[in-house]
């Protein structure tokens, strides 16, 4: 109790209003998909701890290498000065990347890479001299809570803040789920919107941001694969360029290494973090085409990107992404991804069948989530901390109920926490 009581005193915690909420859970421990109190209480980690663990909690093999990477350099500015492992890491990540997207520029998290990409974007059309004023993004996004990235988003989060955003044009995102009749409809919406506002703005549009078939924060919201592929096409005849948000859907999240790899359509700029060092390190990537980068070239210092962190390109940080690559590159890693994606559609399809109160279920390989009929915001707390106390952690985002889990997970903890949440949402 001494580190909840000194935490009350003392801290001040993120999305949180402290006044009316309950202390938070003092973690000791984790290993494989669990999380452990001082009691030794197990808690089934369904959400990744916000979406970044992919192998387990205090995996070995990532932790022996931010351990021999801190005995050997921990870190050295990146101007000027480079090391192996920022270097073997892109290198093992351009095998999973078209060509042309070739150019690694390193940051801290999410919001740094989105960030770094908007900049880029605006800055790209600067250099070539014919600068454009305008950025494109889906309603829903989120992007990150740094002022680029709230400009971008959509999230009720930055409500206090919007008026200091740079304002952005939106579309809408057809949402879907499974057997939705009105898919095609609400698709051919958003894609009118789309060729309408490119009628007229098209040619003073720097860039169109999205998360590329799922978005995350603003309740796993997922649209298909055609309607992507189509918007990505019409954006790129008017020559808007196309920022993937890959922070949460990227590693293998929706069944594929990227997200994009399912639409086959090349974003102009990719950004990556989360699960990036497998959930162990702040880090993030914002990788660019080719093309993008070479507009920065110049014998004058003024068409540079004149942009970083204190910490880019941290080592330990390299260190921990490539040990996570190398168990992403293991057999019996992509066993684990693929039952784990045959498990969500199974699961979820039995809950959906035995539960009246579920709607809108959707599954896009390891995630799962549904929304709930009836709902209220305590009684999405209320169940929370229900699961809680059973030893299942989840965090649902408004009406939505969704299980992002380690790819670790064992068959039968996913089973169980399915059973404890369709005992709970019962009505
Ligand atoms: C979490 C998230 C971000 C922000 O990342 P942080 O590391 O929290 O700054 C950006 N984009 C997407 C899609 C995310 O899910």
């Amino acid at each position: 109790m001494t580190y909840i009581a000194k935490d009350k005193q003392y801290i001040w915690h993120p999305f949180t209003q402290t006044k009316t909420a309950g202390l938070p859970l003092c973690i000791v421990r984790g290993k494989g998909a669990h999380l452990y109190d001082a009691q030794g209480k197990s808690y089934l980690d369904l959400i990744s701890s916000w979406w970044c663990n992919l192998h387990g909690h205090s995996h070995p093999e990532i932790a022996q290498a931010i351990y021999q990477q801190a005995s050997t350099l921990e870190h050295v500015m990146f101007a000027g000065f480079t090391h192996k492992p920022a270097v073997i890491l892109v290198e093992k990540l351009s095998n999973y990347l078209p060509a042309g997207l070739s150019r690694f520029f390193f940051s801290d998290n999410g919001s740094t890479a989105v960030e770094a990409a908007v900049k880029i974007a605006y800055q790209y059309w600067q250099n070539k001299q014919e600068p454009r004023q305008l950025f494109l993004c889906f309603e829903g996004g989120y992007h990150g809570d740094t002022f680029g990235a709230m400009a971008v988003g959509n999230s009720h989060y930055h409500h206090p803040f919007k008026k200091l955003c740079f304002p952005v044009q939106t579309i809408p995102f057809p949402q879907t789920w499974e057997n939705d009749p009105q898919v095609e409809a609400k698709e051919t919406i958003a894609l009118t919107a789309l060729k309408t506002y490119l009628q007229t703005h098209g040619k003073e549009t720097a860039a169109f941001i999205a998360e590329p078939l799922l978005q995350g924060a603003s309740g796993m919201r997922v649209c298909r694969v055609e309607f992507l592929q189509k918007l990505v096409d019409l954006l790129k005849d008017a020559g808007v360029l196309v920022i993937f948000d890959e922070v949460m859907t990227g590693f293998y999240r929706t069944g594929s290494f990227f997200a994009f790899e399912q639409i086959a359509r090349e974003p102009d700029i990719l950004c990556l973090s989360k699960g990036l060092t497998g959930g162990f390190l702040p880090l993030a990537l914002t990788v660019v085409q080719q093309t993008i980068y070479e507009a920065f070239l110049d014998d004058s210092i003024e068409k540079a990107f004149l942009h970083g962190h204190t910490y880019t390109a941290n080592p330990l940080g390299c260190a921990a992404a490539i040990a996570s690559l190398n168990l992403l590159t293991q057999s019996s890693t992509l066993n684990k991804i693929n039952n784990l994606c045959l498990w969500q559609q199974k699961l979820l399809g039995e809950l959906s069948q035995n539960v009246k109160n579920v709607e809108r279920p959707r599954t896009l390989g390891t995630m799962a989530a549904f929304d709930l009929k009836t709902h209220n915001p305590e009684l999405m707390q209320s169940l929370q901390t229900t699961l809680l106390k059973e030893g299942v952690l989840i965090r649902p985002l408004g009406k939505t109920i969704y299980l992002l889990p380690p790819y670790c997970l064992e068959e039968a903890d996913l089973i169980r926490a399915y059973k404890i949440l369709e005992h709970q949402i019962r009505v």
